[in-house]
């Protein structure tokens, strides 16, 4: 039953696409500047500008980010502003109110499983997403999986399911195939980085908040935010996308690091590039730290220089713009003024972008196409992949062009052209049921009420949202074809937007 056909269902089948390294995208997104690389021939205008500016206000020179470093003066200073800053300051979040209870030694070994377990899920949902989206989705998830033996019970579909509207579902899928591991190895909760590293879906940075966070663990955590204070901190201009300077970066976080509160050290420096020194405009005149700050001491030397101008900028890649044909397929069986609707959901494959999420039947075209093109497209693909073939088997009841929809990923525009396409099948159960036999995709079809409360991807959600909009507004326009107008009053119906009292 589950197979790939032939045609790439929907936007990212069979493209890859990774979420990028740095986990801190959720935060902010850097600003720009200049290179200082070894590698680097030719200096652009802003590295002269910086490497002028710099020159004028200090006498030492920027060079290569390995060799810059932060003095025996400058660490315990930062370490001790920094952390009264945020006993201060800190934001109350869900997340941190899992807390130690107490000093190192009197915390339990299962109260700090329950804090790295917190802090996984919630790192996790950060990851390319905004704090206040991903509040609720924390408290949702933490009542019905409390720990990491409930998660770990869990089904792919009910994690998908909470997960949804969050994006980057892979993140959700490691999570679940971690706490499995963690589980099934009947083992004590990791807590170093190197065995955080093992676990499935664990990263760098993941691992690096759980083992200081939850078991003070003296190590870095670095994403954009951190990147970004240290870069103004050191008047750094380094790409901080190259890997080579990323690395770097978590060496200078590493010497920063206080031994003593290293959770509390790396969520305080994580918080004061999210809440202070964000890429825009920083708040350099309540900056905890402005004192050891040598991208601001630069630029009250020289107003040519700006701190915004650390760490360098860089230019996004230009967007794929790809286009797809979407069908919303409604099946109804027998009498069709009854509200026994169903509508028919694709599974898409098990491996790859959006693995294992329900859409409306999609499918990737070549380029920008007209209607009577995406029809045949939609037709082959219900035809070979579900043995569906609408002339021949059903009797085609509505099909009306609901409009388009730009999906914008970070590096994908997707255009879909969605249509309403009702049928009502000649062959009734029976012939479902041979459907299911012959289908090379896994499909399934269901009514409004489950449609509404499955997990679907924001994607699919704004696809149906355009449909509910447009049916409104169809049936307004159709009012002389009546049976075309009851047929979109009946969709709306089933998808729970207007009461027709059957
Ligand atoms: S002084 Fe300004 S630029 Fe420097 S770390 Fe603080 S907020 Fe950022």
């Amino acid at each position: 039953m589950i197979a790939h056909s032939n045609f790439k269902t929907s936007y990212l089948a069979g493209k890859g696409h990774s979420p990028p390294n740095l986990p801190s995208m959720r935060r902010s997104s850097p600003p720009p500047t200049t290179v200082f690389t070894k590698e680097e021939a030719t200096e652009s205008p802003t590295m002269k500008r910086c490497r002028q500016a710099k020159s004028k206000a200090e006498p030492n020179t920027l060079g290569d980010i390995e060799d810059i470093n932060f003095s025996k003066k400058e660490i315990p200073e930062i370490r001790s502003s920094l952390l009264k800053w945020y006993d201060e300051n800190k934001r109350d979040l869900p997340w941190r109110r899992i807390s130690k209870n107490g000093d190192n030694d009197g915390v339990s070994v299962e109260e700090r499983e329950r804090m790295a377990y917190a802090v996984w899920v919630s790192e996790v949902m950060l990851q390319q997403t905004r704090v206040q989206t991903v509040i609720d989705y924390y408290n949702r998830w933490m009542e019905k999986w409390p720990t990491i033996h409930h998660l770990a019970k869990a089904d792919i579909e009910e994690v998908n399911e909470l997960w949804a509207g969050l994006g980057y579902y892979r993140r959700a899928r490691f999570l679940l195939e971690g706490a499995k591991m963690i589980v099934e190895d009947k083992t004590e909760f990791p807590k170093t980085v190197s065995s955080l590293r093992k676990v499935k879906g664990i990263g760098d940075y993941t691992a690096g908040a759980i083992a200081s966070i939850a078991f003070n663990e003296t190590v870095p955590v670095v994403d954009g935010n951190v990147i970004r204070v240290i870069a103004r901190l050191k008047a750094l201009s380094s790409n901080p996308k190259d890997s080579k300077t990323v690395k770097n970066f978590w060496k200078l976080a590493g010497r920063l690091v206080d031994p003593s509160r290293p959770g509390d050290f790396n969520q305080a420096l994580m918080e004061l590039g999210a809440t202070v020194c964000t890429p825009l405009g920083p708040s350099c005149s309540t900056c905890p730290i402005s004192h050891q700050c040598h991208a601001l001491l630069l630029s009250t030397k020289d107003k040519s220089v700006q701190v915004t101008d650390y760490p360098m900028k860089v230019v996004k890649a230009k967007q794929r713009r790809d286009f797809s044909a979407v069908s919303v397929v409604e099946i109804v069986e027998g009498d069709v003024s009854q509200s026994d609707s169903r509508f028919l959901l694709i599974k898409r494959p098990d491996k790859g972008l959006l693995a294992g999420l329900w859409e409306f039947p999609s499918v990737l075209l070549e380029g920008e196409t007209d209607l009577a093109s995406r029809r045949e497209t939609i037709d082959n693909f219900l035809k070979q992949s579900l043995g569906l073939d609408i002339r021949k088997s059903c009797k085609i009841v509505l099909r009306e062009e609901v409009g388009e929809y730009v999906h914008v990923f970070s590096h994908i525009r997707l255009k879909m052209c969605i249509e309403l396409l009702i049928l009502n099948l000649k062959g009734g159960k029976k012939f479902m049921q041979r459907m299911q036999e012959s289908a090379t995709l896994t499909w399934k079809y269901v009514d409004g009420e489950a449609l509404s409360s499955l997990g679907l991807t924001s994607g699919v959600r704004k696809v149906k949202l355009l449909l509910c909009r447009i049916a409104t507004f169809l049936i307004f326009v159709l009012v002389d074809v009546p049976s075309k107008s009851l047929h979109l009053k009946i969709t709306l119906h089933c998808f729970g937007k207007i009461n027709l009292g059957f």
